[in-house]
This record gives structure tokens, C-alpha cells and sequence, in this order.
């Protein structure tokens, strides 16, 4: 193997880019990034970077003399656009075209838009360092914050409003925060937490129209109710960024189709937001989507696959067995001052119990259950706990001998 390439200069990437180091790969690596800035970070950008306690230039992955020492082809502000899989051929903006001998896509995903207002100043979607520069800066301008989407971007960004002390609503299709990812208790706490911040609530909400001169002044609701706004934040999801690949034989669906070990077809991998492959650990239960496969959107899974891709994309290029990629999926969410913690499958599911802690001291582990097995655990306060139970999910232990470790905990 002589030249790897790998697209999209972000989390997945950059890991991806060190593993081939780290494993021996010597020889060519194109790096490439439609974003100007060399590899950043992105979960302070609805933390640290909103309420102002970071500024940018704490965000890169790495230092210049890190990067350096990867000796890769670095080219960040250029955009790949197509791949002839069967030729090994990658095609770039600029009229250009690379030969690769292994390839890694890693391309992310990007919000998805309201379908009015985004010509209005003062509406914003949050995914990049400039994003969240221009939410920053209006934030510092503005009383009134609507955040449209009460998932954890839309949760993170509230919670960082609010902390800069400005008057912030929250509004949701669905009738509480983090409903799909937590279920309907915990979705519940999330509430209070929310509610006992100061953040005003709209749940079962349906955005009509967001009104406006030249800048944002109001949402309108289904119904017609309005709540006024001068900086509104849109956080309602994201879609993997695949629409470049659609001439590449290779399949893609919600993602890039992957086999278990993040390869999309010989020599060509997967990884990060944009990877979708079934994770064999959770392949006896029905989870995710009707094809028993997974796409994470989450920083862990981004450096965990991207290494595991480099990993494999070597070890088919000196013909030894490939590895399969199957972790416990993992994330964190801060909000008003606690750390959400998740691990494994927390929904849908069959079975729910507060296993440790209270809610109402906002301490506790929670575990979830599918078709008789542990599958996730969510822990506020309590790593230790969902360390703890992640091992259990890795181990696929039953749902009763899960209920049996937290009995024997609390004894
Ligand atoms: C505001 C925010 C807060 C977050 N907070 C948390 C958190 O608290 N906990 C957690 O677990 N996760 C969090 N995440 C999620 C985590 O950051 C992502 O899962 C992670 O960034 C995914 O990494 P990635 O490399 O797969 O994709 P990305 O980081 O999306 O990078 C993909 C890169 O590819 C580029 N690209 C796309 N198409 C092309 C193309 N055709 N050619 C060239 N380049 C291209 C993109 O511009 C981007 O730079 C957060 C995400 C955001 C946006």
C-alpha cells in the first residue's frame, strides 16, 4: 500500500491518520478537510465556547508540531467529490483526482434545516467552529434565546444560554428533552433539570414560521402562538454528509454501508458520524433500524472507529484477518453543571430500572433492558457506576444478573 487517503480532516480522521502511523504504515497519507482550520474539537462548541469560559483557540486536536510529526498530506478548505471505488480513484474540487491504494471516509454529518427562516440573521444550526463563533457572538447581543430541538445539542446549547443569564425557551416536538435517548423517566429528570434552571418550556410544539425583518424576531408555533426571540438556535438533528459518494458503487443508505469490520467495499473503509455497520455485540437483539445496524454519532465511536478502520484497512493490505468493530457505544452530555453519561443501548427498550442513587439529588445509574439483556446504563454523577455497568453490557450478561450486581452493590 502506497497511498492512503482519508476524507474529512476531523475526529474520525485525524485517529484514523495516527493509528496507520502507529501500526507502521509509513509511506503516503492525503488528509482532507473542507473546513479551513487543521482538525478541531467539536463538543465545546455547545459548552465551553458558548458560555464564553474557552475561547477558540483551545479548540485544535492537536498542536502544529503534532501534526507535523504525522508527516501527513494535510490539505484542509478542499472538498472531495465523487469516488470510482472499482478504480481506486478519488475525485476532488478543483478539477483534481487522486489515486488511492486504501481509503477512509470520514465525512461526518451536518445539520439538518428548518425549511424557513435561515436567511433570517440570528438563526443558526450548530456544527462548526464558525457556527459556533456566530451563536457566541449574537448570544452576547441578545435577551431572549429560543432553541428549537430538545435534544442534546439543542439541551447543551440552553443550558449555555441560560448560564450567560439570558431568558431562554426551549421548544420540542415531543413531549419532554431527550426522549428517544433516555426514555420517558429520565427524559422526565431531564425536565426538571431544565425547568429548575429557569429555561421557559414549550413540549408537544411544532414550529410553523419564524418571523422577521432582517433578523430573527419571534417563532410562531402550530396553532399561532409566538415566543419572542433574537437569536434562535435550530438543533433538530443531523444527516451523515454521503450525497458526494452517490456515483461510487459503493451502497449508502442512512450512512455509508459497512460490513462489521467499517469496510464499504475492498480497501475502501468507514468511520465516525457517517459509518453505518452492525455491531455484533447487539446483533441478537432487533435495535436501531430494521437492518440490525448502527451509525453513532458520538466523539468516543469517532476515535474508536477511526482507529479501527486504519486498523483493518491495514491488516487487508498485508492479507491477515480483519478485526471486528463491536464496542459499547458511549457518550456524555453537559448540562446546567452535570455530566449525562450514557453507555450501550438506552432506547428503545424493554425494561428500565433506577438501580443506584436519586434522581431528586440528581445522582443515580440507571440500567435499560432488551429481550432479557442488559443493554445500556445512563449515570449522572457516577462514572464509576457506568464503568461498571458498561463491562456488564461487553459481557452481555442477562437482565436478571444485572438486577443481581446492583442488588449486591447496594447490600
Ligand atoms: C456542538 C457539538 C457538541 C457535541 N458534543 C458532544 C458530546 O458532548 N459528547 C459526545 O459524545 N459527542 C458530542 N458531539 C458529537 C461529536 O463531536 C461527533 O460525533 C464527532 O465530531 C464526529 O466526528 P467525525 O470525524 O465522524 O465527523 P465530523 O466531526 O463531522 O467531521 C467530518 C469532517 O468532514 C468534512 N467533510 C464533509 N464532507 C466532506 C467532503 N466531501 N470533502 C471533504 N471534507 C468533508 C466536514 O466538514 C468535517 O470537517 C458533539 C457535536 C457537536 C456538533
Amino acid at each position: 500500500m502506497e497511498h492512503v487517503v482519508i476524507v474529512g480532516a476531523s475526529l474520525a480522521g485525524l485517529n484514523a491518520a495516527e493509528t496507520l502511523r502507529s501500526e507502521g504504515y509509513t509511506a503516503r497519507i492525503t488528509l482532507i478537510g473542507d473546513e479551513h482550520e487543521d482538525p478541531y474539537d467539536r463538543p465545546p462548541l455547545s459548552k465551553q465556547l458558548l458560555t464564553g469560559e474557552w475561547d477558540a483557540d483551545r479548540l485544535p486536536l492537536r498542536t502544529t508540531d503534532e501534526l507535523a510529526d504525522l508527516n501527513l498530506d494535510l490539505r484542509t478548505g478542499r472538498r472531495a467529490t465523487g469516488v470510482d471505488s472499482a478504480n481506486r480513484v478519488l475525485h476532488l474540487d478543483q478539477d483534481e483526482s487522486l489515486d488511492f491504494d486504501g481509503l477512509i471516509i470520514a465525512t461526518g454529518a451536518r445539520p439538518i434545516s428548518l425549511p424557513f427562516g435561515a436567511d433570517l440573521d440570528g438563526v443558526h444550526t450548530l456544527r462548526s467552529r464558525s457556527d459556533a463563533l456566530r451563536v457566541r457572538s449574537d448570544l452576547e447581543a441578545s435577551r431572549r434565546v429560543a432553541v428549537i430541538g430538545a435534544g442534546f445539542i439543542g439541551a447543551e446549547v440552553a443550558s449555555s444560554a441560560r448560564a450567560r443569564g439570558l431568558d431562554v425557551t426551549m421548544i420540542e416536538a415531543l413531549s419532554a428533552p431527550m426522549l428517544a435517548p433516555l426514555g420517558e423517566e429520565l427524559a422526565k429528570w431531564a425536565k426538571s433539570l431544565h425547568q429548575e434552571a429557569g429555561i421557559h418550556m414549550r413540549f408537544n410544539a411544532r414550529v410553523a414560521d419564524l418571523l422577521g425583518d432582517r433578523r430573527v424576531e419571534a417563532v410562531v408555533l402550530e396553532y399561532g402562538s409566538r415566543i419572542e426571540a433574537d437569536t434562535v438556535v435550530v438543533g433538530i438533528g443531523v444527516r451523515p454528509n454521503v450525497e458526494w459518494l452517490a456515483d461510487s458503487g459503493l451502497t449508502i443508505g442512512d450512512g455509508v454501508i459497512c460490513d462489521q469490520y467499517c469496510r464499504a467495499a475492498p480497501m475502501i473503509y468507514a468511520a465516525g458520524d457517517v459509518a453505518r455497520w452492525p455491531n455484533g455485540l447487539f446483533a441478537h437483539f432487533r435495535y436501531a433500524s430494521p437492518q440490525r445496524t448502527m451509525r453513532i454519532e458520538h466523539w468516543t465511536n469517532a476515535v474508536e472507529q477511526g482507529m479501527a478502520a486504519a486498523r483493518n484497512l491495514i491488516l487487508e493490505s498485508r492479507g491477515k484477518p480483519l478485526e471486528a468493530f463491536a464496542p459499547v457505544p458511549y457518550f456524555w452530555s453537559d448540562q446546567h453543571g452535570l455530566s449525562i453519561m450514557a453507555s450501550g443501548i438506552t432506547s428503545p427498550r424493554d425494561e428500565f430500572r433506577l438501580v443506584h442513587g436519586s434522581l431528586d439529588a440528581n445522582r443515580f445509574a440507571a440500567i435499560y433492558g432488551l429481550r432479557g439483556h442488559l443493554t445500556g446504563v445512563v449515570a449522572v454523577g457516577w462514572p464509576r457506576m457506568l464503568r461498571r455497568y458498561q463491562a456488564l453490557i461487553r459481557d452481555q450478561v442477562t437482565w436478571e444478573e444485572a438486577l443481581a450486581t446492583a442488588e449486591e452493590i447496594e447490600r
